[in-house]
């Protein structure tokens, strides 16, 4: 166990910080051990990048699929509409390996 600061954003994540000091046990040989612990916390009045990207990514596809609903409203630009298509499903899959991560993470904690 070894000591690290941590950051607590809005969303609630937390990410850590620089290592602060060894526990006894691993003081000796001078290397981290695996587990964690909070030396000093603070808090960070954003949200964390991984919550950002989400949102970020969100947007585009709500916009993407606004454009592709319009268009095929409309006729026009079938290429367009295609190469969009693909990004959503690309986006759309970015989205599940963060919700992924945010569920391994909450895991950990
Ligand atoms: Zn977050």
């Amino acid at each position: 166990m070894c000591f690290y600061d941590q950051q607590i954003f809005v969303c609630g994540d937390h990410k850590w910080g620089r290592f602060r000091a060894h526990c006894n046990k691993e003081y000796r040989t001078g290397e981290t051990c695996g587990m964690k612990l909070i030396f000093e916390a603070s808090r960070v009045a954003s949200k964390c990048q991984m919550c950002k990207k989400y949102e970020v990514t969100w947007r585009k596809i709500a916009q993407a699929k606004e454009r592709v609903a319009r268009w095929e409203a409309e006729g026009i630009n079938p290429v367009s509409t295609d190469k969009e298509k693909v990004n959503i499903v690309a986006w759309q899959k970015e989205l599940k390996e963060i919700e992924m991560q945010r569920q391994s993470r909450m895991r950990t904690v």
